[in-house]
């Protein structure tokens, strides 16, 4: 059985237990309870380090626990926390083991539920939580302690099987390939949050977007437009600069040719936008604070460059500026997402379709930043 883990709620033996960043649960030993000896392939990072540590593992089939489905996993999509558990963050200790892959789309192998059968097409939520305390009942999933990221602080959906709680389970699309329904999840959840629920985005506001070819950018300049904003896009080069403004992007900046701060003043009339949507880090976090008009809001999920800045107060106070960070989003969110890709408003965007086996590959095109869009790795 897993081990008992810390916490602040009394257990509730109607709750399906949930796992906790502690809990790793992976498929590596085999536990006493195990009802079956089937093994499964699945790419392992053992420890920190280049492309050489992705690694496909023969480990066992993961064994659910009470309230838990088991899924046959179709399609599996890259993001930066991919790179950063390989990579390892200073300062922040992953738990390995671990099979990465935080966005996963399949087919329902095994289930308990009156709501599901096996057979049934998911996409799976990315992100847990406990789904009972005050931070998740109010729509704050992220703000739960319990909650976590499959393949962050749990073994993820880069592999044959992965055992997922049934509440993270969402019906595919039928119009969506497996491929699509794992590319969007984890970005436009983040894209959304940052900036519907923690930026307010407003009909008729301007928004700057980073690196509008990423998978959380190209979310990022659908979800602002859906809003009835006006959006700047950067973009590393022309041809991902022209598939930005494909996406909706009202004009876009090369910013490997120009300073972006410069064009953002010239497209606004030396006003700056209401919002800049970061995920660039310490790169850009300066400049993009000096891109906001009076007023603005800064709203970061990332710092896929560095992870300090220096901040001018003085232009924080007198411009009467907010700086807002965000963490993925809620489970309520992810439906109503679902439905308006469902529905063809927002669209996943999809780099290439790799073989689960060339995952290197996958992490090497992202690090070089030569994708739009998103890298998804069929299983
Ligand atoms: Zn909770």
């Amino acid at each position: 059985m897993p081990q008992d883990h810390e916490t602040a709620i009394p257990p509730d033996p109607t709750v399906p237990p949930t796992p906790t960043r502690s809990d790793t649960r992976l498929p590596i030993h085999d536990s006493p309870n195990q009802l079956s000896s089937a093994r499964m392939k699945a790419i392992l990072i053992r420890e920190h380090g280049g492309l050489d540590k992705l690694t496909m593992a023969d480990v066992p089939d993961p064994v659910p626990r009470p309230g838990e489905a088991v899924v046959r996993v179709r399609a599996v999509a890259l993001n930066h926390l991919d790179l950063w558990l390989r990579r390892g963050v200073a300062g922040h200790t992953f738990p390995l083991p671990m099979i990465p892959g935080s966005e996963v789309a399949g087919v329902i192998e095994h289930v308990d539920d009156p709501n599901w059968r096996a057979g049934d097409e998911v996409i799976v939520a990315p992100g847990y939580s406990c789904g009972h305390c005050i931070a998740c009942l109010s729509g704050n999933d992220p703000l739960c302690r319990h909650y976590g990221l499959f393949g962050e602080t749990i073994s993820g959906g880069a592999a044959e099987k992965i055992a997922v709680p049934i509440r993270n389970l969402i019906r595919k699309p039928a119009a969506l390939s497996f491929a699509e329904a794992a590319a969007f999840p984890l970005d436009m959840l983040t894209a959304w949050h940052m900036l519907i629920a923690r930026a307010q985005l407003r009909i008729g506001e301007t928004v700057l977007v980073h690196a509008g070819g990423s998978g959380v950018g190209s979310a990022a300049i659908q979800i602002a437009k859906l809003f009835g904003a006006t959006v700047y896009a950067t973009a590393g080069t022309a041809g991902k600069a022209s598939r930005a403004q494909a996406l909706g992007a009202d004009a876009t900046i090369v910013y490997t040719e120009t300073d972006f701060l410069d064009d953002v003043r010239r497209l606004t009339g030396k006003r700056g936008v209401d919002v800049v949507f970061e995920h660039v880090g310490g790169e850009t976090f300066e400049r993009s604070l000096r891109a906001l008009a009076r007023g603005g809001r800064l709203v970061t999920c990332g710092a896929t460059t560095r992870g300090e800045a220096t901040i001018n107060l003085r232009l924080v106070f007198f411009k009467l500026l907010s700086i807002l960070g965000s963490t993925m989003g809620s489970l309520a969110e992810l439906h109503q997402i679902v439905k308006l890709v469902e529905q063809g408003r927002l669209h996943p965007v999809i780099d290439r379709i790799l073989p689960l086996a060339e995952v290197a590959e996958g992490h090497r095109i992202l690090e070089a930043r030569e994708a739009f869009g998103k890298i998804v790795f069929e299983v």
